[in-house]
């Protein structure tokens, strides 16, 4: 259930739109690394290995009440675009995080069951 909550946030307009809008402030770079990270729509004419995954990463994680606050899940300066490594490692720092969550093939994080 918890995933399917948010699997309906990651797939809506509106975070679609939030999301790209960070990547083109960011030039598709990430934040951290500073790697050019590949973005479903932005640079799908880029061979996909050349580059790593681009993920965008909430501050403030996403649980499965603040997906319904815009301030939260959409507001920009909760947000940061990272590649699928520094996400990684982000996430991996909180040992429960390890333990509970995966990411799905969008590189998205979701609950285990
Ligand atoms: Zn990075
Ligand atoms: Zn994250």
């Amino acid at each position: 259930m918890s995933y399917g909550i948010r699997k309906k946030f990651y797939n809506s307009k509106a975070w679609k739109t939030t999301k790209n809008t960070i990547w083109l402030k960011q030039n598709l770079l990430c934040n951290r690394c500073h790697m050019p990270v590949y973005v479903d729509g932005l640079s799908d004419y880029l061979p996909k290995g050349k580059r790593r995954t681009g993920i965008v990463h909430h501050k403030i994680y996403l649980d499965n009440f603040n997906v319904y606050d815009d301030s939260i899940a959409l507001d920009e300066n909760n947000l940061e675009g990272i590649c699928k490594e520094c996400h990684e490692k982000e996430h991996h720092q909180d040992q429960v995080t390890r333990i509970n969550y995966d990411f799905d093939e969008d590189g998205n994080l979701i609950q285990k069951n």
